[in-house]
């Protein structure tokens, strides 16, 4: 099934939403306080150099405060805007299958049970962090609510996964899909366009590359530079290359057209905390960024996977 709209000729979250649960349904930002294994030493020291020093999550609840506050907080923000809608409780910050069984049991169990209207639990980690009895816990939760895990991929190409000290390899990332969509867990893949040193066709590659893996969505956002991060005393030291906006507008379509239409693209690009982005400036104007995108795709006749349909055809 395709969730086109009018205006973006690809399966936009917000429709596969809609079709599925019959409501607009929100994306409530939880922080159960979780850390990462490639910050201890579990996996590595020093994150991976894009994270800033207080870890992913820049946009999550307050951790000093318990998830009913959390929760009810961004609901009341969220309600500003909406009248009504259902909710996904989505553990964003940092690594969260990293802890002790019991803990993350405690912390999804309350998450799912803060409102009625709760339709989906959604867990940010990484692929070498999910132990076999997560899996297993996750497997049958996913039996009473639909349960999405997001993984960090990023990139494809192991010269900058090591550049970027993500402590995992492709292998890892795809053990991790298979592992869980062994349970019907719906996996959710992060990449980035703009990496330093990455071409125009190493980032098609990657996009290209996912059409091979069962993963169900995607989030694709551009290189952030941000302050305090590793990433963003290399820049200002030795400088890189950062995209233009037309540069990600067209890899970012273009990667949109090569990718099969069973995925959904949850993100086209991303959000920084505006006070600590260093470049690209442009990310900030977020939705130009996505009309742009629209009006690439849509002035080159193009939409989710039409290369692949153009290859059966072999056109
Ligand atoms: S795995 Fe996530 S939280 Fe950990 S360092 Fe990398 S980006 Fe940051």
């Amino acid at each position: 099934m395709k969730y086109f709209t009018n205006q973006h000729p690809y399966n936009t979250l917000d429709a596969y939403l809609k079709s599925k649960f019959n409501s607009k349904v929100f994306k409530i930002s939880l922080n159960g306080g979780f850390t990462c294994p490639n910050r201890d030493g579990t996996k590595g020291r020093g994150g991976c150099i894009f994270c800033s020093e207080s870890g992913s999550g820049d946009f999550a609840g307050n951790p000093e405060e318990n998830l009913k506050t959390q929760f009810q907080t961004i609901k009341k923000r969220m309600h500003k805007k909406w009248n009504e809608g259902k909710y996904i409780v989505y553990f964003q910050a940092n690594s969260n299958t990293y802890g002790e069984l019991e803990t993350i049991k405690n912390l999804y169990e309350e998450a799912i049970s803060l409102d009625k209207d709760i339709v989906v639990l959604a867990i940010a980690t990484r692929c070498d962090c999910i132990s076999d009895e997560v899996i297993e816990y996750l497997g049958e939760l996913n039996k009473t609510i639909p349960v999405w895990v997001e993984l960090g991929l990023q990139t494809i190409h192991p010269k900058s996964m090591k550049f970027l000290n993500l402590g995992y390899t492709l292998e890892d990332f795809e053990t991790a899909v298979k592992r869980l969509r062994s349970k019907n867990i719906e996996v959710i893949a992060h990449i980035i366009n703009g990496l330093p040193f990455e071409t125009y066709e190493m980032m098609l590659e990657t996009a290209k590359h996912l059409n091979t893996l069962d993963i169900q969505g995607l989030k694709i956002h551009s290189l952030f530079i941000l302050k305090n991060t590793i990433l963003g005393k290399y820049y200002e030291s030795k400088g890189f290359k950062v995209l233009e906006m037309d540069e990600y507008v067209k890899v970012t379509a273009e990667q949109i057209a090569h990718l099969k239409q069973d995925i959904i693209i949850h993100r086209v690009n991303g959000d920084a905390p505006a006070t600590d982005l260093i470049e690209p400036q442009w990310s900030r104007k977020k939705f130009v960024v996505m009309n742009e995108i629209d009006k690439y795709l849509r002035n080159n006749n193009l939409y989710q996977g039409i290369y692949l349909e153009n290859k059966k055809l072999d056109l």
